[in-house]
């Protein structure tokens, strides 16, 4: 069930039965020659849309851009500073909360906006705790590659030139449900290293990706991956749900 394709009323008839939400996180960036700038919300969201066609789960509106400051040296790339995506995580977890919503279960794209979102959980409880009161929630993130299974099957699938961003298996995902970009890689596998700021990301890695050798994706996989990922999303949230 899609928040988003609901009418109200039916959002109050799920919270009679269930007091638990899904929402992709992810952001808007740079992910090398063929990967699209929505992936690292498109594939939660692909995922957590997968999930919800066998389980009796609710999946919120993805929400869409997030840490993508080293990203902005490329066109096209939408960053939230820290502290204003701290404040969003902030607003959209009281309004579900206000609702009756209990457990907000973030499944996240992309590892840049971990520490972020971490904050804002801090951020959330503290504002109960110093309240001295109960927030009423409870709050978790995942990220979908760490979901059961995903990274090995990624692993057999991608055992070289997998990377860490524009990753074989997110554009592979990404192609399951979208039209496939075509352009050719030089060097094959991307370099590696540290990221700092967008000047020096983009003299580092010059076409965006890191590590990564893409050309490796295929729809097949991509859909392998999702159908795996949607099945461990389903006990996931359960054993958080419950
Ligand atoms: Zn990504």
């Amino acid at each position: 069930m899609l928040l988003q394709h609901s009418t109200w009323q039916e959002i109050d008839a799920f919270l009679k039965r269930s007091k638990a939400i899904v929402i992709p996180i992810g952001s808007t960036e740079q992910h090398g020659p063929t990967g699209l700038l929505g992936t690292d919300y498109l594939c939660p969201e692909l995922i957590a849309h997968e999930a919800q066609k066998s389980a009796d789960l609710l999946v919120a509106p993805p929400f869409l851009v997030g840490m993508a400051q080293h990203h902005l040296g490329f066109a096209g790339t939408i960053s939230l500073r820290p502290s204003t995506m701290v404040a969003s995580i902030f607003d959209w977890v009281h309004s579900l909360a206000r609702h009756g919503f209990e457990r907000i279960y973030f499944l996240n794209g992309h590892g840049g906006n971990v520490a972020t979102i971490n904050a804002a959980f801090s951020e959330i409880y503290a504002s109960a705790s110093f309240a001295a009161r109960s927030s009423g929630f409870a709050l978790m993130q995942r990220n979908w590659w760490e979901l059961a299974g995903v990274r090995e099957l990624a692993e057999a699938q991608f055992p070289v030139g997998h990377g860490t961003h524009a990753t074989a298996s997110e554009v592979a995902v990404t192609q399951a449900a979208y039209p496939i970009k075509h352009a050719s890689y030089e060097p094959k596998i991307a370099p590696t290293g540290p990221i700092y700021d967008a000047i020096d990301f983009r003299r580092r890695y010059p076409d965006g990706r890191m590590g990564s050798d893409p050309a490796q994706a295929t729809p097949e996989k991509g859909r392998a991956l999702i159908e795996l990922a949607a099945a461990s999303l389903v006990k996931d949230f359960a054993a958080f749900a419950g």
